[in-house]
């Protein structure tokens, strides 16, 4: 399919709005993407024909919804290459599948004087679970660093795994860095050292770039988010190997993720993916994210990632010609190029360009030990997406600029 941005921009029908008098340059899509018109109008659709609780009721609607929803758990296993829609996990986005794992997997797996291994390029939501699992139970976190290029001392792996390493959780893209780590090189390695420690990939800013193939990459666990490729809030994904999903506990008890409920106790779990998701879903998120996939499938991954490197390259190239501006993403990126302009603060670059109708990220992304590393408090960032336009990003390119220019008198 070839690639005709005038359409795809009349897919996203926020592209049009104005902001402060200007239209919207919206690059701020690794913090949360826009939704195509085919996810609005599923979700409405729905709402208006086929709406029902699900997996309770014996009546047609309740089983139709019921059927659509598990259609989705299918055709997520298919997007990532799962070897089981069981392994499919509907969960509220990455931070509460990570979550899921820390409490369940975590629970029973991790103990006194047990490590995990991070890295320092995670994402908040990929340290603090751990932190927590870490504290109540009395076990170390230990922390692979990034070498002077930004880009994580893989080397260094070796020394960190020994006899008490449990778990080892990795981001797959760098929200901030843009930087794609060689995950299934990465996961090799930690396997070879032991085959007993569980690898857990965060790819919430993996999965609307490229293909994803959990099979191929070879992790126990893989988790992202339906706002940011695409689709609704309050919607994501944990993919877990189906034998390891077998032997975890329930997280959270309510309905649905029970089999038999006997008082005072005695209760037993239902069977794997529903014993974790306890009470009503997400229903109209789950149609909404498969919506999503649907679209991103039909514009087709690699015309996405071939647009989305053009779009780079011509940034990139664009922002590296502004005087004072440092960049902390290398060239090679998905999307995400983070910079600092001069000594200013990137609240008062973001809200300049604000005023130009120009959305981009400011403030510490959620991964204040990777600002530490680079020796600042904030970053600007601007991430793209396939729908935005060359002419979008000389306009971040002159006013920021102009904002230089404005903030030097
Ligand atoms: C956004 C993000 C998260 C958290 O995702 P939520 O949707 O907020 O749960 C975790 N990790 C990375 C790398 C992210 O970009």
């Amino acid at each position: 399919m070839n690639f005709n941005l005038e359409l795809i921009r009349n897919d996203f029908p926020i592209l049009k709005t104005k902001i402060n008098g200007h239209f919207l340059a919206y690059f701020d899509n690794a913090a949360s993407s826009q939704r195509p018109l085919d996810v609005i109008n599923a979700e409405k659709y729905f709402y208006k024909n086929n709406y029902s609780a699900v997996h309770r009721g014996i009546h047609t609607l309740s089983a139709q919804a019921t059927s659509h929803m598990e259609q989705v758990r299918s055709q997520v296993a298919c997007f990532i290459n799962a070897s089981s829609h069981n392994e499919i996990i509907f969960v509220k986005g990455t931070t509460e599948g990570i979550n899921l794992i820390a409490n369940s997997w975590g629970s029973i797996n991790i103990g006194y004087n047990d490590n995990i291994i991070i890295t320092e390029m995670e994402h908040h939501s990929n340290i603090v679970p751990w932190q927590l699992l870490a504290k109540r139970v009395g076990a170390e976190i230990r922390v692979l660093p990034l070498n002077k290029g930004g880009n994580l001392f893989v080397e260094k792996l070796t020394n960190l795994i020994d006899k008490n390493t449990r778990l080892f959780a990795i981001t797959h893209v760098s929200n901030v860095l843009g930087i794609i780590n060689p995950i299934q090189d990465i996961i090799a390695k930690v396997k070879s050292k032991s085959t007993g420690i569980i690898t857990v990939v965060d790819g919430a800013q993996a999965v609307m770039h490229n293909k994803v193939d959990v099979q191929k990459i070879g992790c126990d666990f893989y988790v992202f988010s339906g706002h940011k490729i695409y689709g609704p809030t309050g919607i994501g994904i944990l993919y877990g190997r189906k034998n390891i999903l077998n032997e975890m506990p329930p997280w959270q008890g309510g309905g649905s993720m029970i089999s038999d409920v006997t008082i005072p106790n005695g209760t037993t779990w239902n069977s794997v993916p529903w014993r974790f998701e306890a009470g009503t879903p997400n229903i109209i998120g789950i149609i909404g994210l498969g919506a999503a996939l649907t679209y991103i499938q039909k514009l087709g991954l690699k015309v996405i990632n071939e647009r989305e490197n053009d779009l780079v390259c011509y940034a990139y190239k664009q922002l590296s010609s502004i005087s004072d501006i440092q960049l902390y993403s290398p060239l090679n990126n998905n999307g995400i190029i983070s910079f600092n302009l001069g000594k200013h603060h990137s609240f008062d670059v973001g809200s300049f360009l604000d005023q130009f109708g120009i959305a981009i990220r400011t403030g510490h992304h959620c991964a204040i030990p990777l600002m530490r590393h680079y020796n600042v408090s904030s970053m600007c960032r601007a991430s793209l997406a396939f729908y935005n336009s060359e002419e979008e990003i000389d306009r971040l390119v002159s006013s920021l600029i102009h904002i230089n220019r404005l903030l030097k008198i």
